[in-house]
């Protein structure tokens, strides 16, 4: 790739030389788990019943061989103010997860903690191209989500033009892109097709027709083969947030201009990779489950945080785009969403890449479990990307990649060509791509 001029939010820190940062990183550690053991209940038993004092912690390798982990089964056992380490009066602001699964899990922020959201926010935003010029659209809801939120926050400190629109009223957020000049805006990865389908309907095309150029997105797994159809829609370079409720918002971490992981804030975040079953660290390269622990937070410290997100660490001394901060590859998969079909194991990534390869078809697919019998089905969905095409070619199309899944997942699905817009789309929050019909 050609060189390219680097933007930096925090130069210093976010260039600070690797030996410099890791020294950060042990006196942060040490002293966040001081913190932990004096102002948290829930930390001051998990030390005390590993048999642990806070001087005996002299780095990670003493957390992991205590085994000490911290779930999201902690989070919702412990909700809602069980996790605190203030005073309720010190929190400033709060955001929850939809709860879909059950209790809600919350991210709780004292003023100090909203502070190094918004910074560590702002470095991923200008990471991903916004500048003080921008005018830039937040899509996400500004709500108890915390997406929105966090945009908002990292936003305010780069000194640009926001547009909180948030979540939903598609027509009206194209209107908004036209008539207020938005040149960058952030959106829920499968809300960025959305609003450029919409925009289209109104005869507006988001290509030609509006400023947008910059974009940046999250909250969804998605493949590269998925940022390529975004980026032809909309003509500009997708960027890819990291982030979650329980460890602040969007901002733990995002993809430089290389495209090829995440930097992840090592100031703020030590991270790790393990084995999700075993809870082992694993070394670079080796897939595991990313565990976090906070350095930083005041609210809600987070020890060896199970974030079920599924990732790697790269090998790899130095970026090109001289940030030292340690990059995990783009999130694969969360660690429950492995689909396990006629005995085989797969992510539903590795189908989604093999659709979204084809230029003929569009990005919106469905899957679907279901077990007769005791035998297992599935069936893929997935939506042309022209109208019009007829049956024969329908049927061409979906038995060659019959073929092309059978190759990765060694049974055959059966394929099913719809058209464009045939299958829901998602206005507010996540989409549901999976379902899973089998019962027990
Ligand atoms: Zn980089």
């Amino acid at each position: 790739m050609a060189a390219k001029s680097v933007s930096f939010y925090n130069v210093k820190l976010e260039c600070l030389p690797r030996k410099e940062l890791r020294e950060m990183q042990e006196a942060r550690l040490r002293e966040a788990v001081h913190f932990a053991y004096q102002n948290s209940q829930f930390y001051r038993r998990v030390l005390d019943r590993a048999g642990l004092k806070p001087h005996n912690i002299t780095g990670i390798s003493d957390l992991q061989k205590a085994q000490i982990f911290t779930t999201k089964d902690d989070l919702r056992e412990n909700y809602p103010f069980g996790m605190l380490s203030v005073s309720k009066n010190k929190v400033v602001e709060m955001h929850a997860t939809s709860g879909t699964t059950g209790t809600p899990t919350l991210g709780l922020h004292s003023a100090q903690d909203l502070e190094e959201w918004g910074e560590i926010a702002a470095r991923s935003l200008v990471m991903s191209g916004l500048r003080s010029d921008d005018v830039f659209q937040i899509t996400p809801s500004l709500g108890m989500f915390s997406g929105g939120f966090g945009f908002y926050h990292g936003a305010r400190k780069v000194g640009c033009t926001i547009v909180p629109s948030s979540a939903g009223f598609s027509k009206r957020q194209v209107e908004f892109m036209v008539d207020f000049g938005t040149t960058m805006f952030s959106a829920i990865v499968s809300y960025g097709f959305r609003l450029a389908e919409v925009a289209t309907e109104m005869g507006v095309d988001p290509r030609r027709d509006t400023k947008v150029r910059k974009g940046i997105f999250g909250s969804e797994i998605w493949t590269r083969e998925m940022k390529r159809k975004l980026s032809d829609l909309w003509d500009l370079d997708p960027y890819d947030i990291y982030g979650s409720t329980e460890l602040c918002g969007p901002g733990v971490g995002n993809d430089c201009y290389l495209h090829n992981g995440l930097h992840i804030w090592q100031d703020h975040f030590l991270t790790e990779i393990v084995d999700p079953k075993t809870g082992e660290a694993l070394g670079p390269e080796e897939e595991g489950e990313l565990v976090f622990t906070t350095l930083t937070r005041e609210a809600m410290p987070l020890i060896r945080y199970r974030s079920r997100d599924i990732s790697r660490a790269l090998d790899e001394r130095a970026c090109e785009c001289g940030r030292t901060h340690q990059k995990y590859s783009e999130i694969k998969a969360r660690a429950d969403d492995m689909l396990k079909v006629s005995g085989v194991n797969f992510w539903p990534s590795e189908i989604e890449r093999i659709l979204l390869r084809r230029s003929d078809l569009g990005s919106e697919y469905q899957i679907r479990v279901d077990r007769v019998n005791s035998i297992d089905s599935m069936i893929v969905t997935v939506e042309a990307r022209d109208s019009g095409l007829d049956l024969g070619r329908k049927e061409i199309l979906a038995k060659s990649l019959e073929k092309d899944l059978h190759d990765v997942l060694l049974f055959t699905p059966k394929v099913v060509i719809v058209e464009p817009n045939a299958l829901p789309r998602v206005e507010v929050g996540k989409a549901k791509r999976v379902y899973d019909d089998r019962s027990g």
